[in-house]
């Protein structure tokens, strides 16, 4: 890491007291709440490939992709120079050497080639790349997530698992049978209804064989457009259905696929996202007639946890720029770093990073154990969309205070605050908005009580640790209780569970100040809502030396 200090001499004044350049951060190695729950996990054997993938993401190189891919936007191509559509997205080549490192950094097969630990290894990618540019996370994070759904139907698994699991990006547009690597995307939103996919209308007909379809409707939202293959949603004869579509028929002709527009987006801008129309595009069908959501769900449980990842990523990489500019900043007389306001504000913000980084590797850890551990998928069940929820809206809130610590400058294009700032949000709104996420985990409770079960036995583990803890428990024992639990106070019931479970798991995994200090800003019933009010001084130092990306 470099703390060269520019050289400048205008005219008119000398420049002082501006932060040196965070050039070179290895965002892994300076991570300890990350270190810990990796070495806490089965993906410590990839500590070295993990630090190996931090010292890449804060490269120069890297990060000037990463500004690049969100500075020249994809354009659509719909025809081609003599009139024939194409339905072509073109990418600035600094998207294609992003989406290179990923994929060739397996962040996106990890999970499936590894024998143990790839779950948490992929989740630590994702947030990792948090640091760099998170438009490129969503082709990784639906590519990563479509595994299980490929697998349900033999016909798709013959020949697209090895491809979707290969590490191998190629950008070609081109059949999959010709190609080295391939992507997949997700196409459920339609225009009148999008948290309802019931209420889709693309219809899908049967063409021949067990499985073929084709498909004639539209998605209004369709992310990463140029991927290989999308798993999508269509009415058949027995009702919703889920569906693989390639780009290509069978015949190697261009699927009936069209692309109509690209979305203008506030953030996420290195990702194209796309509304499609298709007619009579072919497809194979995942799952049985009338059970699409049944089947997507399980990819969706992989986007959501990408999500909860991806916005830890992103707390974390926003802490860091402010942690960095507190240090080398200079105002009346002290660094800003000294300033006890600040170190209040700071050491809030990294309690609410570590809170969502044990949350986010508690989750990953459930993705690694559920196949072999009954409890760790009932887990993984209820805790996904409850980390999802929480973390995604944590977030946003974060990251404007980590561009206030800049004062002016981090308004300003020229940090990466205002990328993190526009990316924030959209991890909360995507793949379940905030109510439609609180109403699942209170359907999962009514339904599935046993999730809950083991969710308070995880959480009551640390009973006992911090009386303010002890309190949150109890709330959120009372927020079970029949009469509470309705579809109004959906969003409270998930507040107060992922409070109570981030209290418990810090006490669990971190050091015991970092617990405490949780427990005191958040649980207490006099609880400030501003970050900088919560009363962290008696932690400051430690948190702070211990969050700090200069060793
Ligand atoms: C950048 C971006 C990329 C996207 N990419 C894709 C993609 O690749 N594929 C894809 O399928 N979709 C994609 N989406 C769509 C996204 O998943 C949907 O926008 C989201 O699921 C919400 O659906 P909707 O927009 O139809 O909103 P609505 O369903 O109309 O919801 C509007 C609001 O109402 C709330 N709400 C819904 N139901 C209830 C209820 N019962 N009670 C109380 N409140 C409720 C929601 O939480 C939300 O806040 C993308 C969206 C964005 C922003």
């Amino acid at each position: 890491m470099s703390t060269r200090l520019p050289q400048t001499q205008l005219a008119t004044h000398v420049v002082t007291n501006q932060p040196p350049p965070l050039e070179n951060l290895n965002p892994f190695d300076c991570d300890q709440a990350l270190i810990e729950m990796i070495d806490a996990s089965d993906a410590v054997v990839f500590a070295e490939k993990l630090s190996a993938f931090g010292a890449q993401v804060g490269s120069a190189e890297v990060q000037r992709w990463s500004v690049q891919a969100n500075d020249n936007l994809p354009r659509f191509t719909p025809y081609d120079r003599y009139g024939h559509r194409i339905d072509e997205v073109e990418f600035h080549p600094s998207y294609h050497e992003l989406m290179d490192f990923g994929l060739g950094s397996q962040i996106s097969s990890i999970a499936w080639t590894a024998p143990r630990g790839g779950h948490t290894a992929h989740a630590a990618m994702m947030y990792l790349m948090g640091h760099a540019d998170s438009g490129v996370c969503c082709p990784f994070s639906m590519t990563y997530a479509s595994l299980p759904l490929l697998r349900l139907n033999p016909n798709i698994a013959r020949q697209w698992e090895s491809l979707t699991t290969s590490g191998r990006y190629d950008a070609r547009f081109v059949p999959a049978p010709e190609k080295d690597g391939v992507t997949i995307g997700m196409a459920m939103t339609e225009k009148q209804g999008g948290s309802d996919v019931r209420s889709n209308t693309t219809r899908a007909t049967r063409v021949g064989g067990v499985d073929e379809y084709e498909l004639t409707g539209h998605k209004w939202f369709c992310s990463a457009p140029m991927s290989d293959g999308f798993l999508t949603l269509a009415q058949a004869e027995a009702g919703l259905t889920c569906f693989f579509m390639p780009r290509w028929r069978p015949d190697g002709t261009r699927n009936t696929i069209q692309i109509m527009r690209l979305k203008d987006k506030l953030g996420d801008r290195s990702n194209a996202s796309s509304e499609i129309e298709f007619q009579d595009a072919w497809a194979q069908r995942v799952g049985d007639e009338g059970r699409g959501v049944r089947t997507i769900i399980e990819m969706v449980q992989g986007t959501r946890f990408d999500c909860t990842a991806g916005s830890a990523g992103i707390m974390r990489a926003a802490l860091t720029q402010a942690l960095w500019h507190a240090t080398h900043r200079r105002v009346f007389q002290k660094r800003l770093v000294e300033q006890s306001a600040m170190r209040q504000l700071l050491a809030d913000l990294i309690v609410e990073s570590e809170a969502a980084t044990v949350l986010a590797f508690r989750v990953a850890s459930c993705f690694d154990n559920a196949t072999t551990d009954s409890s760790e998928e009932a887990l993984k069940r209820l805790i996904t969309p409850v980390a999802k929820y929480w973390v995604c809206k944590r977030a946003p809130g974060l990251v404007y205070e980590a561009m206030e610590c800049h004062g002016g400058v981090g308004y300003v294009e020229d940090t990466p605050l205002p990328r993190l700032f526009r990316q924030a949000p959209v991890n909360s709104i995507w793949e379940g908005s905030g109510n439609v996420i609180a109403l699942d985990v209170l359907r999962a409770i009514m339904k599935e009580p046993e999730t809950t079960d083991v969710l308070l036995a995880t959480i009551e583990r640390s009973s006992g640790a911090h009386p303010d803890l002890d309190r949150a428990i109890n709330l959120f024992k009372d927020s079970l209780l029949p009469a509470e639990m309705s579809e109004a106070n959906a969003r409270a019931l998930v507040e107060r569970c992922a409070l109570a479970l981030q209290g418990a798991l810090l006490v669990q995994h971190s050091p015991d100040y970092v617990a405490e200090a949780f427990c005191d800003s958040r649980l207490r019933s006099d609880r400030a809502l501003a970050y900088g009010a919560g009363k962290l001084e008696k932690f400051a130092s430690r948190l702070i030396g211990r969050a700090m990306p200069e060793r």
